[in-house]
């Protein structure tokens, strides 16, 4: 295995059957996060982000929040999804997560969870019925379920998701919740549901 990961770095002829890695062009920047040292600044366990922040976004690369927020190590813990929709992996991680704090330092601080949702989404491809249809049909995933993926209205689908969040028994009383919608075409974030606290 070791071998395998020098072999991957010194970007060696790929062997049959082994695809030319993507992230080989990208470890001279791990070479020098490595030198820089950042990484010695983590947050404490159990890994409470330095602003309290816990992000949920789209996967689209345009949608990064260490871009748009300005996000730096340790700052946030950042889920992405398609559409930054609130799927149940999502809500069982945020209970793990606030699980842990209850656990492990009842004190807190606690954090927020931010979803964010935007402009121009690729989620919104599945409204088209064929496209919809045939994912379904190659993947097995069930069709009214994908129906409701799209973040049609972004401030609509954000305001569902974060009423999600806040009605889910298993997520900690202890985090507020917010829902944001960035604008793919500005670069502008808007609040559109105010932080509220789970449970309340
Ligand atoms: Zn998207």
């Amino acid at each position: 295995m070791h071998e395998r990961k020098r072999q991957s770095r010194d970007a060696t002829p790929t062997r049959e059957g082994e695809a030319m890695s993507n992230i080989t062009a990208l470890m001279e920047r791990n070479e020098a996060f490595s030198r820089s040292g950042a990484w010695r600044s983590a947050p404490r366990l159990p890994f409470l982000p330095f602003k309290g922040l816990y992000v949920i976004t789209c996967i689209d690369p345009r949608t990064d929040p260490a871009d748009f927020l300005g996000l730096e190590f340790g700052d946030a813990v950042v889920a992405r999804t398609v559409g930054g929709r609130v799927i149940d992996a999502v809500i069982r991680d945020l209970s793990y997560i606030g699980y842990l704090v209850e656990a492990k330092a009842p004190q807190g601080p606690y954090f927020e969870a931010a979803v964010i949702h935007h402009t121009d989404c690729g989620s919104r491809l599945l409204e088209d019925p064929d496209l919809r249809r045939g994912f379904a049909q190659r993947s097995g995933y069930d069709e009214q379920q994908l129906a409701a993926l799209p973040a049609t209205v972004p401030a609509e689908t954000v305001r569902g998701d974060v009423a999600k969040i806040l009605a889910a028994p298993q997520v900690s009383t202890r985090i507020t919740v917010s829902g944001h919608v960035y604008d793919t075409a500005t670069g502008i974030l808007e609040t559109v549901a105010e932080a509220v606290r789970v449970g309340s």
